[in-house]
């Protein structure tokens, strides 16, 4: 089949595929799209856009129906339905069968350990017996728990303190099967985004150093390449190639990894499709993650990750005082620095802590890049319109 008439039906209709769409149209791609939210940023670009739930088979069949390659743009979908319709020919990247096991944080921590990809000690959990002797096993004064199903951007998770929960100084945060795991001190959190094609080629991106914002756990300054040498840089991409290829499936995935301070690398989670870490690629790399995984879609070859120069991201989030209508505030003035890139996703309103859009800066040194970073994130906000 032509490859550029290929029909690609996403799952999710928020900016991951907004940017996959705008970032192909050039390609002359049709994309058909599932979303609850009419008002989604897909919603105003796709070619076809169908509203209703992404747990709903009979939806989903219809998608898949008007498509020619299924993927999705956000996890909490109904595998099921993706692996009957996997099963009956239908072709899906990735495969679903990797999406049931990332869904469940348990299994994905289990299947790192089954294959040999270094990650920290855990215990799967659901009682409270069952809690408070994984606790004892556990190394350190602290430890991780997370819920095994439905948690995002941190929401359900939990740092706790060994000795506040033995002692029930605190109550058990959450209900249910959860992973316990061991506190990594974290030097750096990194990401890595490989893609694999078809035939099982794979490449992967420089590597991405990222801070979060604690209070929303979001990403709010990634660079690229990380702030870290060159053996470790090559390890990081030796695990994210290991754990792609233990999945042994197409698709683009981005791992994320914590670096403690000797050096060890441990993988946090993996997510399956393009990541909020990755959105530089649009402008600093010659293939964006986004071109990258539509390329895979439809059987292209993949193309060069190499970083053009070095970049930062800097998410754009809704200010804490106020819900509503936007505008930003020092567009202008920010618009006039060369390397910077302003993404807004077509939010129709701003909320807190909401992600409404991000910048891509790219400068020929790591010096002027962080100062250019100061200078956006302290004057590029938010404020009513
Ligand atoms: P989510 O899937 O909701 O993003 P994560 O599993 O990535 O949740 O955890 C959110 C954040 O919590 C991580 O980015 C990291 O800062 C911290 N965290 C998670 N697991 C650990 C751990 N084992 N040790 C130290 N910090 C952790």
């Amino acid at each position: 089949m032509n490859p550029l008439k290929k029909r690609i039906g996403v799952l999710g209709g928020g900016q991951l595929g907004r940017m996959m769409i705008e970032e192909t149209l050039r390609l002359n791609v049709t994309f058909n799209i599932l979303e609850n939210d009419k008002d989604c940023p897909c919603a105003p670009i796709c070619d076809t856009f169908m509203e209703g739930s992404l747990m709903d088979e009979a939806k989903i069949r219809e998608l898949a129906a008007i498509s020619d390659v299924l993927t999705w743009e956000i996890e909490h979908v109904n595998t099921d339905v993706l692996l009957a319709l996997a099963a009956e020919g239908k072709e899906i990247i990735p495969a679903p069968s990797v999406l049931k096991i990332i869904q469940d944080k348990g299994l994905q921590k289990q299947f790192y350990f089954d294959h040999q990809i270094p990650t920290g000690a855990f215990f799967l959990v659901q009682t409270e017996e069952e809690w408070f002797e994984a606790i004892e096993k556990l190394p350190g004064s602290k430890f991780v728990a997370k819920t095994r199903k439905g948690g995002y951007d941190g929401k359900g998770v939990a740092i706790l303190s060994k000795y506040d929960i033995l002692n029930r100084l605190e109550p058990i945060p959450f209900e249910g099967p959860c992973l316990l795991e061991a506190f990594v001190p974290c030097e750096k959190e990194l990401a890595v985004i490989v893609a694999r094609d078809r035939e099982g080629n794979m490449v992967s991106y420089p590597s991405i150093e990222m801070e979060f914002d604690p209070e929303a756990n979001l990403v709010t300054l990634l660079l690229s390449p990380a702030r870290i040498g060159s053996i470790i840089e090559e390890k990081a991409k030796q695990i994210a190639r290991d754990v792609v290829a233990a999945f042994n499936s197409p698709g683009l995935f981005a791992v994320e990894m914590f670096l403690d301070p000797e050096g060890n690398l441990f993988v946090n989670e993996v997510a399956p499709r393009a990541h909020n870490s990755g959105h530089h690629t649009i402008e600093a790399c010659y293939t964006s993650q986004f071109e990258q995984l539509t390329r895979i879609l439809l059987g292209l070859p993949l193309g060069s990750t190499e970083l053009i120069q070095p970049a930062a991201m800097l998410n754009l989030l809704g200010a804490k005082d106020f819900s509503g209508s936007y505008k930003l505030d020092k567009l202008h003035e920010v618009s006039k620095l060369p390397g910077v890139y302003v993404h807004l996703y077509a939010k129709k309103e701003s909320k807190p802590m909401r992600k409404m859009g991000h910048v891509c800066l790219m400068a020929p040194n790591l010096p002027e890049l962080l100062e250019k970073a100061a200078y956006v994130s302290k004057h590029l906000v938010f404020v009513k319109d």
